[in-house]
């Protein structure tokens, strides 16, 4: 069983993100989706919200599996037995970013490899911080994340005018 694993902060989870998901998914036997705790980025959902999201959009997939981690990648790759670390290539602006820490993590961990994977031309300009702005807009942003999304963020900026 060749797992994989695939790390982001995921704050929220979109169409793009799915679409590198279901590319990994062809290539490997097994598929762990998991969430950074990483307080430093002040998400705008909680770990376990992400969590949640990620596990509704994915709801029906076979070998697909979501968790969450403190801490180095590299390390979370070894607890949870996968052989590589997929992440997505949008456009060159990802680019030197990706390389640098493909590159450490290599150094950290010989035996994990990067695999970068690229998404639907359709999904590359796509990313969660614009799908933030846009929901806080109250804009339609129902073609780029999935249902669950959608609702999530109608209900976080709700509370926030009401409050
Ligand atoms: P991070 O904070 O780790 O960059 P993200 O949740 O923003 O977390 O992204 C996780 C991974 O998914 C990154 O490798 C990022 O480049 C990739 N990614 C994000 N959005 C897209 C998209 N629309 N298409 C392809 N890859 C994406």
């Amino acid at each position: 069983m060749r797992k994989v694993l695939y790390p982001g902060t995921f704050d929220p989870v979109t169409n793009g993100h799915i679409d590198i998901i279901l590319r990994a998914k062809e290539l490997f036997d097994a598929v762990v989706v998991t969430v950074a705790i990483n307080p430093g980025k002040l998400p705008l959902f909680t770990v376990m919200e992400r969590v949640q999201m990620l596990q509704k959009s994915l709801k029906g997939y076979k070998n697909i599996s979501v968790d969450s981690f403190d801490g180095l990648v590299v390390d979370h790759a070894h607890e949870v037995g996968a052989v590589g670390i997929i992440r997505g290539l949008r456009a060159v602006s990802d680019f030197e970013y990706e390389f640098q820490m493909a590159l450490m993590n290599k150094k950290l961990a010989s035996d994990i490899n990067t695999v970068f994977l690229m998404p639907h031309e359709k999904y590359t300009y796509l990313n969660s911080s614009i799908i933030r702005n846009l929901a806080s807009l109250h804009s339609d942003i129902s073609e780029f994340v999935p249902p669950i999304v959608v609702k999530a963020l109608k209900n976080k900026f709700s509370q926030k005018t009401n409050h």
